[in-house]
């Protein structure tokens, strides 16, 4: 049985940044750059206004103020848009929209509200100093810059920034294909009817849903009864299409747990079984060629947990993302956490809110592994290390943020 550390360890040692493809600027959006994006022009475009006003001359209005404002005749209006054909002269003023372009000669602009105008005058009541409220033609960026570096993670506003050069189409690392097989004889469909003896097949309802969170494709290939030949069949498909194989149950000591046969016989080569954590310690990970399998415990809240835990950082490192594991933060506990001394990390289902300055958490409810009911009522999971047996009321505890 290993640690969670190693086991992660092991997991990111195992798993390959996948390899770049060129997707439309959209389907980018949380994928990470595997190319450096050159500017192919500069940002702002051309010279323009940051404030709706007059654009002017500031020398011209040096001696404005409250009490004296500086008269200046109104020669046009530039509306967003438009460009002007026409410079500003000594004593004159543009009317000026914001993000319009400046005409020429003016050098700044005095926002309307520092002004009145009337019958083609303007009374100034302000001065602007040079550059005053003014966006200069390659002030963000020139031509030829590097706009964002390869390895950069894509969020909306980087998708905006690229849209402004123009550039439809990127090169990112592309998207993992995850499959997922669930097993068991007794679990069923959504629209089976339930028998006694018979539950619903929730794991695969709540894999692929954490999975559309993430930036894969995904295939369900099914359910398998626990036979063998079923396992390896169902397994067999996954393995021909997946860069990532998830199997749920079957992979504890059970006399019907086949999962782990039927990866050995596929040609699957075991890197670790067994995990020192509650929930989810009978997990299996191997791989096969290129594929990486992941046999997680049946149990839906070991399922998901150790989606949380394992399977999801290496999905995003194979998209080429560096922060990997879940946002850890530290909150004062609510209620103390009593656990066994049995060397095992374990993760509660919690709850945490924030009031005041301070994060405050609390377990959701009761923590066996095969109970949803608390996960359904969480947003973080609780640390409890290893070598703990009790995590008293009011001390800090380390807590990590579930994905939303
Ligand atoms: P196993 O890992 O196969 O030993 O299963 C452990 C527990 O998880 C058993 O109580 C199973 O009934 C339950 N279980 C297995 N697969 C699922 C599933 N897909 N959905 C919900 N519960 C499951
Ligand atoms: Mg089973």
């Amino acid at each position: 049985m290993i640690s969670v550390e190693e086991a992660q360890k092991l997991i990111l040692e195992n798993t390959k940044v996948l390899e770049s493809v060129e997707v439309s600027l959209i389907e980018a959006e949380r994928l990470v750059l595997a190319e450096d994006i050159i500017s192919p022009l500069n940002l702002p475009y051309f010279t323009n206004s940051a404030m709706d006003g007059y654009a002017v001359k500031s020398r011209d209005t040096e001696e404005a103020n409250e009490s004296s404002p500086v008269s200046l005749k109104v020669i046009g209006v530039i509306r967003a848009g438009t460009y002007p054909n026409f410079a500003v002269g000594d004593k004159e003023a543009v009317k000026i929209m914001t993000g319009a372009p400046l005409p020429e000669r003016a050098d700044s602009v005095v926002m309307v509200e520092y002004t009145e105008g009337e019958g083609g005058i303007v009374r100034v009541k302000k001065a602007v100093t040079p550059s005053e409220n003014v966006r200069y033609e390659g002030e963000e960026i020139k031509i030829g810059e590097i706009a964002l570096e390869k390895g950069a993670e894509l969020n909306p506003a980087s998708i905006g920034f690229i849209a402004e050069f123009g550039i439809k189409k990127v090169r990112v690392y592309r998207k993992p294909r995850v499959a997922l097989v669930v097993t068991g004889e007794e679990v069923i469909g959504l629209d089976e009817e339930l028998k006694p003896g018979k539950i619903r097949d929730t794991n695969s309802i709540t894999l692929s849903l954490v999975l559309s969170q993430e930036k894969v494709e995904f295939l369900f290939i099914g359910r398998a009864r626990d036979e063998l030949s079923d396992i390896e069949e169902k397994l067999k498909r996954g393995l021909g299409w997946c860069d990532v194989l998830i199997v749920t149950g079957g992979v504890s000591v059970g006399d019907y747990d086949y999962v782990k046969d039927a990866l050995e016989n596929l040609g699957v080569e075991g890197i670790f079984w067994r995990v020192a954590q509650r929930p989810g310690g009978p997990m299996f990970f191997g791989k096969c060629v290129d594929t990486l399998i992941f046999g997680l415990p049946g149990n839906p809240a070991s399922a998901l947990v150790c989606f949380y835990e394992y399977v999801r950082p290496s999905l995003l490192k194979m998209i080429g993302r560096k922060d990997v594991f879940l946002v850890e933060i530290e909150a004062i506990l609510l209620g103390e956490i009593r656990k066994k001394l049995d060397g095992k990390t374990h993760f509660l289902r919690g709850h945490l809110e924030k009031r005041g300055d301070s994060y405050y958490v609390k377990s959701s409810g009761t923590q066996g592994s095969h109970i949803l009911k608390s996960f359904a009522l969480s947003n973080c999971l609780i640390i409890a290390p290893r070598e703990v047996t009790l995590l008293p009321s009011g001390s800090r505890v380390k807590v990590y943020l579930l994905p939303r």
